[in-house]
């Protein structure tokens, strides 16, 4: 999230009320960064956002432009010194930094840097940018950053603070979402529209993907990266499918709209008879009510979720996965008991929470479950920003639909097609599949570090 404003606010204030709607896309550390009296203050602690920036709603810190930043890791490890926004001083002054993405040729620029005699910091990739910027004899900070990114591949969004400016660049393919909007006297820029739209911002437009945006005050001033030829985009389809809040627009399409539809298409090439649709809550909560209309088959409340635990998909340890799923689902007795239950979940990574939530809809009565997916099988590692597990630890590289089933305990197991799920965007072309298809859009040069493959 970033702020500009062409007076001084309490720019950490509203960064905080930001992060709190970005708090689903990561809840490893939050942090902030803004610019005041000359100089680039900042802040970060592990943990969420209630609780690592809550100090920020009780103190005065008038500023005028700012950045925060909500952290999952896809590379380095939950660390404070990997958390974010990074600040240093270098040859350019003070640089704030905010990435959300990952850099799919960090580990050989990052050789090429340690080499040469730079020392990390941290063990994540966005460091690197920076590094790049300060040894960049390019003679201002825009043309340097504009350079630095000709050498960076993969996915990623900025936001960077420097000399009292808002920078925001997205990448050529658009791996990522970043938008913008504004509201009286601000220019705000964030990862989902939900954020945005808290602040009741207008005029809401997504950054495009190889554009940088320069915000001063109110002021915007917008140019595409010099790039040799224009590659085609290639949005994260898991984004639509998981990783975004449902009442956000992402990519200009309505991320429940698009996993409603996701659940109809699903519902469409099914035979099974049931009594309930349920979902697993809250990321199978669109997909179960497309499933349910295109199916006939009416919808439940089945699981009931404490909204006070994390999301188990993006919390980093097995032990932390295993033991949250029967603190954040629990089954609705009265609903479930006899009923043969069609129960549908966005996707199937390493089948640990599937076999749990069979377990609990067994143990509450179902007579028959059947796990549906709103999405193809994982079977790729992705390199851009999404922390989906080895190829050895996903599940579908192992076992068909049947064995899946049998593994987890359901009656039947069924996929989401990858021609269905690219029937319900209007534009597949522009999709980045590769964790569902292994095609990749971007080569990779490097696998992330600690990835076992
Ligand atoms: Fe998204 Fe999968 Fe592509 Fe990663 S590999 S960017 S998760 S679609």
């Amino acid at each position: 999230m970033g702020i500009s404003s062409d007076r001084e606010v309490n720019i950490p204030e509203l960064l905080f009320y930001g992060l709190f709607s970005l708090q689903h896309r990561g809840q490893e550390s939050a942090g902030l960064a803004y610019h005041r009296q000359g100089r680039i203050k900042s802040y970060r602690s592990v943990g969420m956002v209630a609780n690592a920036l809550s100090h920020y709603l009780s103190d005065e810190h008038p500023s005028r432009v700012g950045i925060g930043h909500v952290r999952y890791s896809t590379q380095g490890t939950n660390k404070l010194e990997n958390a974010q926004p990074i600040v240093v001083s270098c040859s350019k002054g003070e640089i704030a930094l905010a990435h959300n993405g990952n850099i799919s040729n960090s580990t050989e620029l990052q050789k090429k840097l340690v080499d040469e005699g730079s020392i990390f910091q941290s063990t994540s990739d966005t460091e690197l940018l920076l590094h790049l910027v300060a040894r960049s004899r390019q003679p201002t900070f825009r043309e340097a950053l504009i350079e630095c990114l000709g050498v960076i591949e993969g996915a990623y969004c900025f936001l960077l603070v420097h000399d009292e400016k808002l920078y925001a660049v997205r990448d050529p393919h658009g791996f990522r979402p970043l938008v913008m909007g504004t509201r009286e006297g601000q220019v705000l820029i964030a990862s989902e529209t939900c954020a945005l739209e808290m602040f009741e911002a207008r005029d809401i437009r997504e950054i495009e993907p190889g554009e940088m945006v320069i915000v001063q005050g109110t002021r915007v001033t917008s140019e595409r990266l010099p790039l040799p030829s224009p590659p085609h985009k290639a949005h994260c389809i898991f984004e639509l499918i998981y990783f975004a809040r449902p009442d956000s627009t992402v990519y200009a399409r309505s991320v429940h709209m698009a996993r409603k539809k996701m659940g109809e298409m699903l519902a469409r090439a099914d035979r099974v008879k049931a009594d309930i649709v349920i979902a697993v809550p809250d990321s199978g909560n669109s997909a179960a009510l497309g499933y349910s209309a295109a199916s006939g088959i009416p919808l439940e409340q089945g699981l009931t979720r404490n909204h006070y635990m994390g999301r188990t998909f993006i919390q980093p340890t097995a032990a932390m996965r295993e033991s949250g799923v029967r603190m954040k689902l629990h089954p609705v007795r009265e609903a479930i008991a006899g009923k043969r239950v069609i129960v549908v979940d966005d996707s199937l990574v390493r089948g640990t929470t599937s076999r749990q939530i069979v377990r609990l809809l067994r143990e509450a009565g179902a007579r028959e479950v059947h796990l549906r997916l709103s999405s193809p099988p994982l079977r790729d590692p992705c390199y851009y920003g999404i922390d989906i597990p080895t190829r050895e630890e996903l599940i579908s590289n192992h076992l068909d639909p049947v064995g899946i089933a049998k593994e987890i305990d359901a009656d039947s197991v069924r996929f989401l097609s990858l021609d269905d799920l690219l029937r319900c965007v209007e534009t597949p072309e522009h999709f980045c599949h590769a964790c569902f298809s292994g095609r990749y859009p971007v080569a990779v040069r490097d696998a992330p570090a600690g990835r076992k493959e």
